[in-house]
């Protein structure tokens, strides 16, 4: 298809999207996107966990359609596409998934089924060398799959942003101009979060610039902002952790007299509360590494939102001030609304 000619033409159809209510188990009314039809002559894009959704739909703005394949909420490490994501995989121009080993069934689903002429385009892979990849606890060198948590590094969410830029200019040169526009601002965000991080992060008292969490998703951010991730209670295969292991993570924690252990939003355990109550340690379990605060079409769910709220709840936590960041825009840089579905 010559996404050229058609744009040239004018027909352009905005494709509607249908918000609809319904009740969360918890009585909250969810929202729920059902797939748009795809306007003519917008080049097709799908991508798999919603920060790099997020990071696509920056660059990409109201001139690509964007579908989500990673629901938000779910374990992405295991997650394996129902049979239905095929056909958005066979019917997309371009597919960005992460890589470094986070997404192996949807990966291999879109070998599959993809056209020929569709690019796969591997973030992580792309973005560093196997030198920068961080082992630990939840990823470790004997299996030879690094932590793919490249995007809690702002800088190397910047490098995502760079590589997505690249394709979609690319795959549409008629709209370069446009999508490097975005990219500019994009770079201007990040580098204000990452100045706002680098403050924020001064706040804390240096013998608590440390991590201990339940899902092990902090390595790269640790890594820009001179924190030491001391242990993650999650095991490799995602099964709880040994009471061994557990009584370790708590001497840990006593050792280094840490305020906090951090819990994460989509994998609800007992096992840090437990930490936390035989160490002294207050249990804080919000942090989120792949699922976005808020629901679609808030200004916080976006990957700038994400990084943001883990600020908020992180920095006072250990002791420090999230100040710096109170005035930080976490909102798409793109004129108009957010078209992009994020499955929930
Ligand atoms: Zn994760």
């Amino acid at each position: 298809m010559n996404y050229m000619t058609i744009i040239a033409r004018g027909v352009l159809i905005l494709p509607a999207i249908l918000l609809m209510s319904a009740l969360a188990c918890g009585g909250d009314p969810t929202p729920i996107v059902t797939s748009p039809p795809v306007a003519p002559g917008l080049l097709r894009v799908a991508s798999t966990v919603s920060p790099i959704t997020s990071i696509v739909e920056n660059i990409g703005g109201t001139r690509i359609h964007l579908e989500g394949i990673v629901p938000e909420g779910t374990n992405s490490h295991t997650f394996k596409p129902a049979p239905s994501v095929a056909r958005i995989l066979a019917d997309t121009d371009l597919i960005v998934l992460n890589g470094l080993f986070l997404e192996e069934p949807t990966l291999e689903m879109a070998g599959a089924n993809k056209n020929p002429d569709t690019v796969v385009l591997l973030l992580g892979d792309r973005s560093i060398s196997r030198e920068d990849w961080q082992f630990d606890f939840s990823f470790p060198e004997s299996q030879n799959r690094p932590n793919p948590h490249l995007w809690t590094d702002p800088m190397l969410a910047l490098r995502y942003a760079e590589l997505v830029r690249d394709e979609l200019v690319r795959l549409d040169p008629s709209n370069a101009e446009y999508y490097n526009g975005n990219f500019n601002a994009f770079q201007a965000r990040i580098i204000e979060l990452d100045r706002g991080i680098r403050a924020v992060v001064q706040t804390i008292p240096i013998d608590n610039r440390k991590l201990l969490t339940y899902h092990d998703s902090w390595a790269y951010f640790a890594k820009r902002y001179g924190m030491t991730v001391i242990g993650a209670a999650q095991p490799s295969d995602f099964s709880e952790p040994s009471a061994q292991e557990v009584a370790h993570l708590i001497d840990q924690v006593k050792e280094f007299d840490l305020p906090s252990v951090f819990g994460s939003e989509v994998f609800p355990s007992d096992v840090l509360e437990t930490i936390a109550r035989e160490s002294g340690a207050k249990f804080v379990d919000q942090l989120r590494d792949d699922d976005l605060p808020g629901n679609p079409g808030d200004p916080r769910h976006s990957y700038l939102g994400l990084m943001l709220q883990n600020m908020e709840i992180m920095i006072p936590a250990l002791g420090g001030d999230a100040e710096a960041l109170a005035q930080f825009d976490p909102s798409h840089v793109f004129e108009g609304d957010s078209r992009a579905i994020y499955p929930q």
